[in-house]
């Protein structure tokens, strides 16, 4: 028999992001989750925590805010305060840079109403001040009972420490490529970082880590030797991925790459909203390539031929996405009322040719009539033709029938 390509299972250890009773499990035998981040002003709590709502509901499973300045910080335990009045027990991770330190420190309700902090190694401090600093955002960690994810960017990558693994490089006898220098540089940031934590007194289950890159064979590059070297729990995602389709394509491609390897354990899609874009697509982006992967089930599936000149009309186009739409849309009610629905798949084909193929490999399925057919379209449902739809009311027929066939 052909060997199954399914994506290899995790060796990472097992966090756990608790907010209340709220515990999501991050790395281990958890399944890969799903993260986003708000893009509103943190002072502005109605208005991030109305943005943490919507990615929540869109599937993210934590959601990061920025921390950024004291009014931010004094913010955050607004935004928790409103989000637990809306029920949404989704817990926030604090995304701190250069001042974290003192944030964490002089706004005790902040680092309290937070159930992660994200620290970058890059700029923490600098000289002598660099472990200090450091070191304040690990005991704020500790007092709290708080994990803390060490995401290393190359953007904002410890340049002392790069210019000493270059010295180190020009010393050697076969230089590595500068590009190798900087891959190093990303992973001993972290796991050096991840050390210095656990020195200080956190488990190793408390810390997940993080390198990321923009270039798509740079960050399958690093990540694999990132997880050769620990088993750290691994937070993957290509930063700033950029907008649209170049964004989706570049992080599904990089992120499947690694998740077949089994490498990730919670992802991000890091897209640049277009205007009039929501910022929950990059949670829909997440959830798609973690599905497609067949490594997690978040809504029913709708198979669809693209069409072709054998399709008589746009209807089988427009059934399949309103019948897209209707699903994910239904989700949040369905998924409390009929467990298991997420597993549900839908064919929606433009003719006989992959028509009733497709819709008997489907729960349920419809094959629209293509040019030169006869105008009928057959349904079928758990792999047998049951009914014939004709007329003009095939698309909202058919909808009832998935919508009876979900309730049954
Ligand atoms: Fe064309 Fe029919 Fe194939 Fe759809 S199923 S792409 S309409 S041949």
């Amino acid at each position: 028999p052909i060997e199954s390509a399914f994506p290899k299972a995790h060796h990472s250890l097992q966090s756990r992001v608790v907010w209340g009773s709220r515990v999501v499990t991050v790395g281990g035998d958890a399944p890969v989750r799903v993260q986003s981040m708000t893009n509103t002003d943190t002072v502005d709590a109605i208005g991030t925590a109305i943005q943490v709502k919507e990615l929540a509901l869109a599937g993210s499973e934590m959601v990061r805010i920025t921390v950024n300045t004291p009014e931010a910080a004094a913010a955050v335990p607004y935004v928790r305060e409103q989000l637990d009045r809306m029920g949404i027990d989704v817990p926030l991770i604090g995304d701190f840079h250069y001042n974290g330190h003192r944030l964490l420190t002089d706004y005790p309700a902040c680092a309290q109403a937070l159930s992660k902090y994200r620290i970058n190694p890059g700029n923490v401090g600098k000289g002598n001040k660099r472990d200090t600093q450091f070191g304040q955002m690990i005991e704020a960690a500790l007092r709290w009972n708080k994990v803390v994810r060490i995401g290393v960017n190359w953007g904002s990558l410890d340049q002392e420490l790069l210019a000493s693994l270059m010295d180190e490089n020009s010393a050697r006898s076969a230089p590595w490529d500068a590009r190798q220098v900087m891959y190093e540089a990303l992973i001993t940031s972290a796991i050096d970082s991840a050390q210095r934590a656990e020195d200080m007194g956190m488990r190793r289950d408390q810390i997940i880590l993080s390198c990321k890159v923009s270039g798509v064979q740079d960050l399958i590059s690093v990540y694999r030797e990132l997880a050769k070297r620990t088993d750290h729990v691994l937070h993957l995602g290509l930063t700033e991925a950029g907008m649209g389709t170049k964004g989706t394509v570049a992080s599904a491609t990089a992120l499947s790459i690694l998740l077949q390897e089994g490498i990730g354990d919670t992802i991000r899609v890091s897209l640049t909203p277009q205007p009039g874009e929501a910022r929950t697509q990059e949670v829909v982006i997440a959830s798609e390539i973690l599905q497609a992967l067949g490594l997690r089930t978040f809504v029913p599936s709708v198979t669809a031929c693209p069409g072709c000149g054998r399709t008589t009309s746009t209807t089988f186009q427009e059934l399949a996405k309103q019948i897209d739409d209707f699903l994910r849309a239904q989700m949040p009610v369905w998924r409390e009322q009929y467990p298991g629905v997420e597993g549900l798949r839908v064919a929606v084909m433009g003719c006989i040719v992959n028509g009733p193929g497709e819709s008997k490999h489907a729960d349920i399925g419809i094959s629209l009539p293509g040019s030169g057919e006869a105008p009928a379209a057959p349904v079928f449902i758990d792999g047998e033709k049951r009914l014939t739809l004709r007329g003009d009311n095939i698309a909202q027929e058919f909808q009832v029938i998935v919508e009876n066939y979900i309730e049954n």
